[in-house]
């Protein structure tokens, strides 16, 4: 079967940046799961899965514009230190999850001064371009239950 509109599949991946270095990789897990067609995977990811067949074994390279997006300076903001008083350990690095009028949102502390921290909203992935090697496992017709909540259920998928 191939992979097209609200079909589950699953797959096995290797994601490397463009110096080669593994940044994820599905071994040693369960194969990912995810419903085709409804933005649950990045979209360069996605479009490059139309039309594969079960079993195909492919890589691609995917641009920051398809992935998770460009660096944008203005998600790089200094805030009051006394903002962290519960994090008295606080250093370059660490992430914290704040909750904004778009949702939860994670950021990610880039340095610490006397009186200031500055913090960085960009995905950890943003401005990098991609590498995937992908091998897909299965290829199914997702259920009307799966279809109709916009996630597929089961090992991989969610548990509910
Ligand atoms: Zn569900």
């Amino acid at each position: 079967m191939k992979v097209a509109e609200d079909h589950a599949v699953y797959f096995n991946y290797k994601l490397t940046n463009d110096q080669g270095e593994v940044l994820d990789s599905s071994e040693g897990s369960d194969p990912l799961a995810y419903l085709h067609g409804h933005g649950n995977i990045i979209p360069g990811l996605e479009e490059a899965m139309v039309d594969k067949e079960q079993g195909a074994e492919f890589d691609v390279e995917i641009p920051p514009a398809k992935a998770y997006g460009e660096q944008n300076d203005e998600l790089i903001q200094k805030v009051p230190k006394n903002l962290f008083q519960d994090a008295p350990n606080l250093e370059p690095g660490m992430q914290f999850q704040a909750q904004t009028p778009q949702g939860p949102h994670v950021f990610t502390v880039k340095e610490v001064d006397d009186n200031e921290v500055t913090i960085d909203g960009n995905h950890m992935l943003a401005g990098e371009t991609l590498h995937f090697h992908i091998e897909i496992t299965e290829v199914r017709e997702a259920s009307d239950e799966e279809k109709e909540h916009g996630h597929i259920h089961g090992a991989g998928g969610h548990q509910h």
